[in-house]
């Protein structure tokens, strides 16, 4: 595969404007040492066994939820050769920035994000739907009868794997991992 010289460099002189933070892979350390360190060779991309990693606009990987969950196989990082990522996942590839991070283990989130259920979803708008928890091997998220009708939404986050999975289960894609800060 044909690798660009310098992909952020190519992305800083098209003068484009990101408004948009993306899910890279995860347990990378942040965006810019992604986006500097990225050769988008797209490795990751073929290694992934949800093929949940695709392409964003400027070439470089990104987390689709919408195709698939997350099994933390760990492939993406185990076969990138670039020091993108923190804690264990850098032992062959120390760098300043990931010695400050060794600390960091499996247990830390693997992306600065919180997941949440908008209005859009249908159980907010009174219609039976449970979707989502049925997908949740963890049970993060439960439904009760609170003052409504119909079963409500809510989920603890702190119990939540960012597997991604019920992201695809919505009918109403009513569910997204929001960025807790910026990053970008
Ligand atoms: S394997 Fe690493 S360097 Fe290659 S595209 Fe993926 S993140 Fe970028
Ligand atoms: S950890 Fe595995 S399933 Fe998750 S994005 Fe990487 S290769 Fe895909
Ligand atoms: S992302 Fe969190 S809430 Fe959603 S299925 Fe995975 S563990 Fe459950």
């Amino acid at each position: 595969m044909e690798r660009l010289e310098d992909p952020s460099r190519r992305r800083f002189f098209r003068g484009r404007v990101k408004t948009k933070q993306e899910l890279r892979l995860p347990w990378v350390i942040n965006e810019a040492v992604f986006t500097s360190g990225c050769t988008q060779c797209q490795d990751c991309i073929n290694s992934c066994e949800s093929n949940i990693i695709v392409k964003d606009e400027d070439g470089f990987p990104k987390i689709d939820f919408s195709l698939g969950e997350c099994t933390f196989c760990n492939k993406c990082i185990d076969i990138c050769e670039q020091p993108l990522f923190s804690g264990a996942f850098l032992e062959d590839n120390a760098t300043e920035a990931s010695t400050k991070d060794k600390t960091v283990n499996n247990k830390a989130k693997a992306w600065p994000v919180t997941l949440e259920i908008s209005d859009k979803c249908l159980a907010k708008n009174n219609i039976y739907c449970q979707s989502c928890r049925d997908e949740c091997e963890t049970s993060v998220i439960k439904f009760n009868y609170l003052n409504s009708s119909i079963p409500q939404p809510s989920l603890n986050d702190l119990d939540c794997t960012q597997c991604g999975a019920c992201i695809k289960s919505c009918p109403q894609d009513a569910i997204a991992f929001n960025f807790d800060q910026t990053t970008v």
